[in-house]
């Protein structure tokens, strides 16, 4: 456990925030993936591969979302009847025609696309890398 952390006693979660708000518990991808296309399936399993290939970050999975941690979130995920929508959080806006969306708050601009297939995957790899390290700063 990280020191500058603080570690929920119910279900050892951490936070940069003593008793930070949270739902406890981190539930299971399988149940956001019931019932979805063999496709949504592959390109969720593809994110969570390239994922947890960067470093061990936590995975929060609750109802159609999921979310990527480390000190906070960087990437998390709806999971749509037939894409993957995927809200990247970084810190510089991209200008690339693949993101219908970019949300600017104080801290970060959230770039969102909706990935159908493992090709439009490999195109947004690099800024989920790019997030993770951004969330580390
Ligand atoms: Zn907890």
């Amino acid at each position: 456990m990280n020191p500058a952390m603080w570690q929920c006693p119910k279900c050892a979660r951490e936070f940069t925030r003593k008793n930070q708000r949270h739902a406890c518990g981190t539930g299971h991808s399988a149940d956001v993936l019931r019932d979805r296309p063999q496709a949504v399936i592959e390109v969720y399993r593809a994110i969570e591969n390239f994922i947890n290939n960067l470093a061990k970050v936590e995975t929060v999975a609750r109802d159609r979302y999921v979310l990527f941690r480390s000190r906070r979130i960087f990437v998390d995920l709806s999971i749509m009847q037939n894409a993957v929508r995927v809200a990247i959080h970084l810190g510089r806006r991209i200008d690339n025609p693949i993101f219908i969306k970019v949300v600017a708050d104080r801290k970060q601009l959230t770039h969102v696309a909706k990935i159908t297939n493992l090709a439009e995957l490999k195109h947004i790899e690099p800024l989920i890398k790019e997030a993770w390290q951004f969330s580390l700063a």
